[in-house]
Formats: structure tokens, C-alpha cells, sequence
């Protein structure tokens, strides 16, 4: 089974022809300046169009499109529900008549991180394992649960997703989902900038010349032992591995699996993430694994047939 897969994150996204687990061919749009969807669906059209033309295949060999979306999304209804802070007019799109448009393809949509949890869970890092839980790290913190071999999405279709806005720190910072001192507002792709900006002695580090502050620079500052970069970075690690000990306690899984932009950097985050949540996780069965996606940023586009393949919830 064929079809085709986009993964819409904050600062991009990724189209994709997928064949079962395996992804034919993907092509990555920048859509870091784009405030509106509406705006950017006419470019991963030609996208596809290219990708599809690229193969030697045509539309008909496609059974469907699935959608991965940063925010919250109800599969049921294949609707948006809400966003944070990106593509305001996403709630007013019918993607489904756009698909059909398009494409003359069905389209299913989900929350981005179920979506790159199923990847994992049918490919990946979480094969075997029936309760996870993914976590990816990038602009925002993206969640999902699955328990007891099933998605976790519950009566809003928000349960598991929001594991980027459990709040770390009551008198933290503001997030863009209107609480305070969420594990986003303290460690994520958008509020990193302020972070650093914010923290004593900030104007004397290397970070300061730097023209765009992100987890990359963060890290590549950090391990030339540059002091307000490796005061940053151990502070984001904390932020993550307290919340992997909520998402822990809150739905009991297995293994927690770790994606997103920021694991380009993984053999300086998992093992330190891994060895906090087994030593303050309430946890008397046994120690919860804590593994990098196998998958990478592809995890979501691997996630498309068994989410097209997925009984309607
Ligand atoms: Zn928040």
C-alpha cells in the first residue's frame, strides 16, 4: 500500500510518497516565515506533484494522505481543533475537500507526535511495546501516549499530546498556550532565544554572536565549554527529564522514545534524560526505558499507512 504523507511541524514541512514502512522519496519546505496554511498547501501540492513525477508513479497508485499536525487535532472528525501559535486559519481549512481536490485522495489527519509514535511503534524504537510514550523535542514539545496497544486521544482529542505543556515551573515563564512555566516555555525551539538572551553573563558568551540561537548552536557552544551554553543546556535537560518523569507517572508506559530536531544531538540528551527518570520516577515494577526515535525526524511519514490503515476511532 502506497500513499502519501506530510509531516507539518513549526518551521516546516515534510511531504512524502510512503510504501508501507518504507518512505519512496520526501522532499522538505521551509515554511518558517508562513502565517498561514492556506498559504502554504499550494506549495506542498506541487511538491507532491514533483515527488510523484519523480517516481514514474501517478495519483492512482495512492490509497490516501495522512497528515501529521503540530497542535491539536481530532482524527475522528479529520478537523484542527487548535494551533499554538502558527497557522491561525488552520481551523477554518477543510483538509479533507483539499485532498479530494487536489489529489482525489482520503485523507486522514492526526497530531503529529501520535502520528511519529505509531512510526516508532510500527517501525522503530518502540517495536515490541505495547505502552509508550513519545516525546519530540524541536520548536515546541510535541507528546502522545498509547496504552494498553492503543492511541491514547480521549473525549477532546487532546489526551497524550500535551506532555510540551505540563507545567516544570509555577513561576516560570509565559507560554503561548496561556499557562505558565510549561516544559515548552522553558526549553523549547521558540523560547531558547529568550533563555539565553536572559541569563546573567549572557552579552560576554560565544551564543551572543551567534544570528540565530537554536539547539544546535546551543549544543555546539556547549561542548566547547563556552559556561552561559553549558548553564543553558544542562538546564533544558533538567526541563525534559522532569518532564519525562510526569509523562511517566501520568501514563505508565514502557518506554518513553525521544524525537525531534533536537536529537541530532541524542548521545548528550538520552542517556542524562534516561538516568533521572529511573532515579526519580515512582516506578516499583522496574526501570522505564528511554530510547532516541529510530525513525528521526521521519518517524511521522512512517506513521501514514498504519494510521490510514487504523480503524476510525
Ligand atoms: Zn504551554
Amino acid at each position: 500500500m502506497k500513499a502519501l504523507a506530510i509531516d507539518l511541524g513549526g518551521t516546516h514541512a515534510t511531504c512524502g510518497l510512503v510504501e508501507d514502512l518504507t518512505i519512496l522519496a520526501h522532499q522538505t519546505l521551509d515554511t518558517d516565515r508562513a502565517k498561514s496554511l492556506s498559504g502554504v498547501l499550494p506549495r506542498i501540492a506541487e511538491s507532491f506533484r514533483e515527488l510523484i513525477q519523480s517516481r514514474s508513479l501517478t495519483l492512482s497508485d495512492f490509497a490516501g494522505l495522512a497528515v501529521g499536525f503540530a497542535g491539536i487535532v481530532d482524527s475522528r472528525i479529520g478537523q484542527i481543533l487548535a494551533t499554538n501559535d502558527k497557522y491561525a486559519d488552520a481551523k477554518e481549512i477543510d483538509l479533507s475537500a483539499w485532498s479530494r481536490d487536489s489529489f482525489g485522495l482520503p485523507l486522514r489527519i492526526e497530531n503529529d507526535a501520535r502520528m511519529a509514535l505509531l512510526g516508532e511503534f510500527h517501525g522503530g524504537a518502540a517495536r515490541g511495546f505495547t505502552n509508550i510514550v513519545m516525546m519530540t523535542l524541536g520548536t515546541g514539545i510535541g507528546g502522545a501516549a498509547m496504552v494498553e496497544g492503543r492511541l491514547l486521544r480521549g473525549k477532546h482529542a487532546q489526551a497524550g499530546c500535551l506532555g510540551g505543556h505540563f507545567t516544570v515551573l509555577f513561576t516560570g515563564r509565559r507560554c503561548n498556550c496561556g499557562a505558565i512555566g510549561c516544559a515548552e516555555a522553558e526549553a523549547s525551539g521558540w523560547s531558547l532565544p529568550n533563555i539565553v538572551n536572559d541569563w546573567p553573563g549572557a552579552s560576554e558568551s560565544a551564543l551572543a554572536m551567534r544570528a540565530e540561537i537554536g539547539f544546535k548552536q546551543l549544543f555546539e557552544h556547549a561542548a566547547q565549554r563556552d559556561k552561559v551554553a553549558m548553564a543553558v543546556r544542562d538546564r533544558c535537560l533538567n526541563v525534559w527529564a522532569a518532564d519525562a518523569v510526569t509523562l511517566v507517572h501520568a501514563y505508565d508506559p514502557e518506554i518513553v522514545v525521544i524525537g525531534g530536531g533536537v536529537m541530532e544531538s541524542a548521545e548528550a540528551i538520552i542517556p542524562y534524560i534516561e538516568s533521572y527518570v529511573v532515579e526519580h520516577s515512582w516506578t516499583p515494577w522496574g526501570k522505564v526505558r528511554v530510547r532516541a526515535a529510530e525513525l528521526g525526524n521521519n518517524a511521522a511519514l512512517v506513521g501514514a499507512i498504519p494510521l490510514l490503515s487504523e480503524s476510525r476511532p
